[in-house]
């Protein structure tokens, strides 16, 4: 854990999103905190003789005694606070003048404006969260769907912190025994075997490698997925697109090429989010603006997640083109949609379409036939059924992913070293680097440039 930090600033800020709504709040935190209340604040009860977890009415009022508004302020005393400090908070008017009036009062009785997420730096600092739970904070400030809000309220929870402490202690049970060892390494006594060391180094290596693995599960959940609409003019790109969103965004037209650039729009399936991105048509023209977004297409097929291939059942299938077009695609990540099919007698795939492109449907966008399945096929093409239960110990953050990559080679080193009976101070050397990058997940072992990364992106007042 964390040494316990007290600041001896007491620091300030708006805590709700500018705009007007019915009310705001000005936070405070801080050693001075209710000092501060206390020489603006006039209640029944003065601050100051406040005990924790208070609400008190009254009114707030400047320097020459003009009432600023009336307030309901709570008190928090520390340890019991979201910081783990003193600190208030002051539920004022609506509309931003208001609580910028009482912020800069505040400031001008001794607190100093928070930095970004300096609230929740300190909440760290001071133990009550660990950063797993500090960067979920974030991530459930921005999250865009509700599978994201429940993974990052899992998260906050100490879902991930759970894991990740479990394999440390792991680690470090590995560790002990090995300095057991080396402590009584010269009378040749042997604690633990190589077999039951290479086991338990094991068990924390395949600990290690699901939660990495559920990092794709994770990203997917927290980005949303690109899926990108390719085929030639007049295949249907834009009307699916439009069916998918049950929107006119798009521009539908008779005429092969009209959708010059790409659009974005996301939507969202089973709880997580989809950007579709629906291109030009891909045909060599030349018209240059077509050509620019013919280009830019072929790009966001590379940077896309999966492609729906739309492919026109009514007409001969231009083998060169997707040939071309879908070189080095992943056929898992593609789904070639067979669309008009209101248009054919019997729905069978296009004589001569290449095989193996990846999962075939029949749909007309016009109807709305196979809509559902194609919805259904792009859920499952990101996320298996096994792992979209278990979206709270998934790894979100890329931060995590790459500290436990560092535990899994360091572990894997152990495990080389320990299979060729090397020593085990080397053995435990790999320990050592392994427990060290596992605790900076949680922040067990930091560095200031980390924290300072992490809080960065937090709004200020969080
Ligand atoms: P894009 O160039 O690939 O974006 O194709 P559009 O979405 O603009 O569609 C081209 C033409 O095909 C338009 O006239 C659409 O109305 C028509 N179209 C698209 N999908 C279907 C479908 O499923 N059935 C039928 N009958 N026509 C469709």
């Amino acid at each position: 854990m964390q040494p316990k930090i007290q600041s001896d600033d007491t620091i300030a800020a708006i805590a709700t999103p500018p705009g007007e709504g019915a009310i705001s709040i000005v936070r405070i935190s801080g050693p001075g905190s209710i000092g501060v209340g206390n020489e603006i604040f006039h209640g029944r009860t003065p601050l100051s003789a406040a005990e924790g977890y208070t609400v008190h009415y009254g009114s707030i009022s400047d320097e020459s005694g003009r009432e600023v508004d009336e307030v309901l302020v709570t008190v928090f005393r520390s340890p019991h606070s979201y910081t783990g400090e003193d600190a208030l908070e002051i539920g004022c008017h609506g509309g931003f003048l208001t609580s910028k009036g009482i912020l800069e009062l505040v400031l001008r009785h001794g607190a100093r404006q928070a930095d970004p997420g300096e609230f929740t730096k300190r909440a760290f600092l001071n133990g009550k969260l660990d950063l797993t739970q500090a960067e979920a904070v974030a991530d459930l400030i921005s999250s865009s769907s509700v599978r994201a809000q429940q993974q990052s309220l899992g998260q906050l929870q100490g879902s991930l912190r759970k894991k990740i402490d479990g394999i440390r202690r792991g680690l470090l049970e590995v560790l002990y025994s090995l300095e057991i060892e080396l402590d009584f390494s010269e009378e040749g006594i042997s604690f633990v075997s190589t077999i039951e060391l290479q086991n338990r180094l094991n068990n924390c290596l395949s600990e290690v490698r699901k939660l990495l693995e559920s990092y794709e599960t994770g990203r997917v959940i927290r980005h949303g997925v690109r899926v990108v609409l390719a085929g030639p003019p007049n295949a249907g790109k834009s009307s699916i697109f439009n069916a998918l969103l049950n929107d006119d965004r798009s521009i539908v037209s008779e005429t092969p090429g009209t959708t010059r650039d790409y659009i974005e729009e996301s939507i969202l399936i089973s709880g997580i989010r989809f950007l579709l991105v629906d291109t030009a048509g891909a045909r060599e023209s030349i018209d240059f603006a077509e050509k620019e977004g013919v280009l830019r297409s072929r790009n966001l097929l590379k940077t896309s997640d999966l492609t729906v291939a739309v492919v026109d059942s009514t007409s001969q299938p231009d083998v060169d083109f997707w040939a071309e077009w879908m070189a080095g695609s992943i056929p898992n990540r593609v789904i070639v949609a067979f669309n008009k099919c209101d248009l054919r007698k019997e729905m069978v795939r296009p004589e001569g379409f290449p095989d193996g492109m990846g999962r075939e449907i029949h749909i007309s966008a016009l109807s709305g036939y196979g809509l559902d399945e194609l919805r259904h096929l792009m859920l499952s093409s990101v996320v298996n059924s096994g792992q979209i239960g278990e979206y709270d110990i998934a790894v979100t953050n890329k931060r995590h992913a790459e500290s436990l990559a560092r535990v899994q080679t360091a572990i894997e080193a152990s495990l080389l070293s320990a299979t060729r009976e090397m020593t085990n101070e080397f053995i435990a050397l790999d320990v050592r680097l392994a427990i060290e990058a596992i605790g900076s997940i949680t922040g067990e072992v930091t560095t200031e440039d980390v924290l300072n990364g992490i809080f960065e992106r937090f709004c200020v007042g969080k």
